[in-house]
Parts: structure tokens; C-alpha cells; sequence
């Protein structure tokens, strides 16, 4: 939390499925230029939260304010518009067609595909993503696949980009490199919402952290300040963790 107001602000943000509480009364805030990591073990709730800022899923109570304003997300397009971005964490990619025919897919068709290869060109280098808009995504790795999907967020220019378990896909060279397109972003003031259940990641790159456990915030922290025991009894609970 800063003086000022939060970019993101979500209020008691509840998602039942049936009887049950994948997310239940969560409180989050997001300020701009900040690396904000979403912690917990499988099964926290984690994606669930993200759908519904991402307009994938209904909330079934609570409040997101955007910039300070209620707002209602209720599709992917609607969340792009407000300037919020995802990479999600399964990528929705045709392997028949090329990079730049897959990223015109999400634009207007209006946009010629030597415009969009261009673009995505540019935005490759300036955020050190690695992507040859004429290759065909059946010849590449997962983790070229990934900077697809992050580099199509961005040209949608966002103030916030989610990624959900970006690393679970990486090598960790190709962690580090993504690691320094997040701090890239950071030092534009963007906002990042980073998404994982590793510890000493969120300890290295996020300047503030919000732990998840069974659909419920328990606990917001700078996890520079924790030690890894401490941030793990706030995902695990102490019953478990057994300190
Ligand atoms: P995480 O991303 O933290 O691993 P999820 O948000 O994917 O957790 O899931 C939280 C809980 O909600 C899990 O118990 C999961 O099985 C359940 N869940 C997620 N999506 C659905 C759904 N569409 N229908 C029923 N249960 C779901
Ligand atoms: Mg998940």
C-alpha cells in the first residue's frame, strides 16, 4: 500500500462453484509499477481470482475497483479495454499458423498482418522476448509459445499484466529472461500480478505478496521481509508446516 490510490483494488471477492468457496471475502490491492505475486499451494484459488479480474469468470459477490471506479468485467474483452493483460497458464495457440497470424487472431481484423509483424517485432526487443513473427508456432518450445501470448498482451499496451505460473513451463534461463521483461515492465510503471507457489521466485522479483490458502487471504507482506518458513505457514497453515 501507498499514499496514492491503488490501480487495482478487489473488495471481498467471492466465487462459489456450487456449494463450494474457491474463493471466499478477497481483499487485494495493486499499485501501479509494482510486481504483486499471488502465492499459494494448488488449489488455493488462485486461478479463480484472476478469471474474474479477467472477465472469464462471474464473481458470485464482492466488488473490483479499477483506477478507483466499480467495474464490472465480463469478458476477456472488456478487461483488455480497461488495460488489463493475461498469460494464461494452458496458451490458446494454433500450431498451423504463424506467430503474427495467431497474435491478429485476438486484433481487428483490419490490421494488416505486415503491421502486426512489425509491432510484435519491436515489442519482442524492447522487452527482450525473442520471437520471429514468421515462424510457425508447431516449430517452437513451450517457452517461445509463452512470449506469443505475453508479447499479445502487450500490444494491447496494459497497465496490468497477470501471469499465472509463468515459470512452470521454463527452463530457468528462459525464468531469468522473463524475469527481466517483469522488471522492464515495473520500471514503466506497469503493474504486474504474478502468479506462483514458488517461494524463492516471489522472494527474488516481487516487491509485495499476497498468500492464498483454501480461498481465503492470510496474510499481505513484502516477501523480501519473510523468511521462506514464514511465507510457508502462511500458504501450508501452521498445522501442517508443524512449527
Ligand atoms: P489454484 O490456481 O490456486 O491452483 P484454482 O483457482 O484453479 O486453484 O482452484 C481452486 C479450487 O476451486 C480447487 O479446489 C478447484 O478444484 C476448484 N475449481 C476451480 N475451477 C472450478 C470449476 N470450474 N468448477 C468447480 N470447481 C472448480
Ligand atoms: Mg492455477
Amino acid at each position: 500500500g501507498s499514499a496514492s490510490n491503488p490501480l487495482l483494488s478487489v473488495r471481498g471477492l467471492t466465487k462459489h462453484f456450487g456449494a463450494f468457496a474457491a474463493c471466499s471475502g478477497i481483499d487485494l490491492d495493486i499499485a501501479s509499477g509494482e510486481i504483486h505475486a499471488l502465492l499459494g499451494e494448488n488449489g488455493a484459488g488462485k486461478s479463480t481470482l484472476v478469471k474474474m479480474l479477467f472477465g472469464i469468470l462471474d464473481p458470485s459477490g464482492g466488488e473490483i475497483l479499477w483506477d478507483g471506479r466499480p467495474v464490472t468485467i465480463t469478458s476477456p474483452g472488456e478487461a483488455r479495454a480497461l488495460g488489463i493483460g493475461m498469460v494464461f497458464q494452458h496458451f490458446s495457440l494454433f500450431e498451423a499458423l504463424t506467430v503474427a497470424e495467431n497474435i491478429a487472431l485476438s486484433l481487428d481484423p483490419k490490421i494488416s498482418l505486415a503491421k502486426i509483424s512489425d509491432e510484435a517485432a519491436r515489442l519482442s526487443k524492447v522487452y527482450g522476448l525473442p520471437l520471429d513473427p514468421k515462424a510457425h508456432v508447431a516449430d517452437l518450445s513451450v517457452g517461445e509459445r509463452q512470449r506469443i501470448e505475453i508479447v499479445r498482451a502487450l500490444l494491447q499496451n496494459p497497465k496490468l499484466i497477470i501471469l499465472d505460473e509463468p515459470t512452470s513451463v521454463l527452463t530457468p534461463q528462459e525464468a531469468d529472461r522473463l524475469f527481466e521483461t517483469l522488471f522492464t515492465l515495473k520500471s514503466e510503471g506497469r503493474s504486474v500480478l504474478y502468479i506462483s507457489h514458488r517461494l524463492e521466485e516471489v522472494r527474488r522479483i516481487c516487491d509485495r505478496a499476497t498468500v492464498l490458502r483454501h480461498g481465503k487471504v492470510t496474510g499481505t507482506c513484502d516477501p523480501r521481509q519473510e523468511t521462506p518458513a514464514s511465507l510457508a505457514r502462511m500458504m501450508v497453515g501452521t498445522d501442517v508446516a508443524g512449527v
